[in-house]
């Protein structure tokens, strides 16, 4: 979100001759695999891109499958969508587990190579009981008729999320499967009333992550903040065509517009 006084944020901008390690999470980490030069505009020069309102829905899903998943946690036992998606888990308890599910703070760990710290909150972890394999658990809400696959272009994010996951959980000693879970709530909206209430299936995906890429972002992330200027745009991102346009619009006779190199 921009600031409110309409200046840069001063707060949180990587300094490249700071010797304090400095903090990358999983959705920055995402933002500079998306695009450098938005990733560098925020974390260096303390330009954020506009905000998005909380998915308060989502959330509340999120907070639910949490509390019950709790439950079964506790009696250490599966949960029966899990048995009835022959997972052969149970929720894992871990003294950190807490932690690592909070958003400010998550899983971390401290890259030395870049002095880094990355982090990440996940939604849950399972277990085998008889291998001592963790799984990283994913919840996602959705309503939709169709089949939910992971196939579609923009769920490629969530499978990088779950990667980032599985690598910060082993660089933190866990003994992580390369199987991870997606727990997909999908809301039905073919209901004749919506009688306060929605409805949901549950299905458990599972995923096979390879964590092989991250070690390497983490490195052009690094490499991308030392940088003394603005890295090139992300090609085919509306929100830079937007601002092309709207900066030539405004400023038609600049010298910059006219050779339609704005950014
Ligand atoms: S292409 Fe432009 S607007 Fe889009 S993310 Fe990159 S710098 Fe930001």
């Amino acid at each position: 979100m921009l600031p409110k006084n309409g200046y840069q944020r001063k707060r949180n901008l990587f300094d490249p001759k700071s010797p304090q390690p400095f903090r990358l999470s999983r959705s920055r980490l995402e933002n500079f695999l998306g695009c450098p030069r938005c990733f560098y505009l925020d974390r260096r020069l303390g330009v954020e891109p506009p905000g998005i309102p909380a998915f308060t829905l989502n959330s509340a899903v999120d907070a639910l499958l949490k509390t019950e998943f709790d439950l079964y946690r506790r009696q250490k036992k599966p949960h029966p969508i899990m048995e009835q998606f022959g997972v052969k888990a149970i929720p894992f308890i871990h003294p950190q587990l807490d932690e690592w599910r909070e958003n400010f703070k998550g899983v971390q760990f401290h890259h030395r190579e870049t002095n880094l710290i990355v982090t990440g909150a996940v939604d849950d972890l399972w277990v085998d009981p008889s291998s001592g394999d963790v799984f990283v658990v994913d919840y996602k809400a959705t309503s939709t008729e169709g089949r939910i696959s992971l196939d579609q272009e923009y769920r490629q994010a969530y499978k990088r999320q779950m990667e980032i996951y599985q690598w910060l959980l082993r660089k933190n000693g866990l003994n992580v499967n390369a199987v991870g879970y997606f727990v997909y709530c999908n809301a039905d909206k073919s209901k004749p009333l919506f009688s306060s209430k929605l409805e949901f299936s549950i299905e458990v995906i599972p995923y096979e992550g390879n964590d092989g890429w991250v070690e390497d972002a983490v490195l052009r992330a690094h490499r991308c903040l030392m940088g003394p200027r603005l890295p090139e745009s992300a090609e085919n991102c509306e929100y830079c065509q937007y601002r092309r346009l709207s900066f030539s619009m405004e400023n038609p006779r600049s010298e910059a517009s006219a050779q339609g190199e704005l950014f």
